[in-house]
């Protein structure tokens, strides 16, 4: 069926771009951490990343430290990303449940929103923080 086709293309454009985001952290985190991850190491990345042994990591400083905690969580978000992709809810706009265009997904991959409903929730955001603006 033509409908399955897209959806399925879709699907696979998406996978795609997660995979890509996922090379890149994992990149980042190995550049980070001065040693390649293995292929069973990259399964079980907690455990690579036990962020209570800091002492063996020989990060220079706390930036360092929290620069690797955005990356851990970026990649602990990509990971949930693969689940909703499994499950058929990733790239979905959470409040009206259309599609987030794909080029959005490759600038922000954790985009929550269509931009119509992005825009309406701003606005409505703006207008709350203009009222207790007014309010206090
Ligand atoms: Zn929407």
């Amino acid at each position: 069926m033509n409908e399955t086709k897209t959806t399925s293309a879709r699907t696979e454009a998406l996978r795609t771009l997660l995979h890509g985001a996922r090379e890149r952290v994992v990149r980042d985190i190995e550049a980070q951490i001065g040693r390649r991850l293995d292929e069973t190491t990259r399964g079980r990345i907690d455990a690579a990343l036990d962020l209570e042994d800091r002492a063996s990591m020989d990060l220079e400083d706390d930036t360092d430290f929290a620069l690797l905690e955005i990356r851990y969580k970026t990649y602990k978000d990509i990971a949930e990303a693969f689940r909703r992709l499994e499950s058929g809810t990733y790239g979905l706009c959470e409040r009206c449940g259309a599609d987030i265009p794909i080029a959005r997904l490759e600038a922000e991959s954790f985009a929550r929103f269509c931009v119509p409903c992005l825009t309406a929730i701003e606005a409505v955001e703006r207008v709350e923080r203009e009222e207790k603006r007014f309010a206090s």
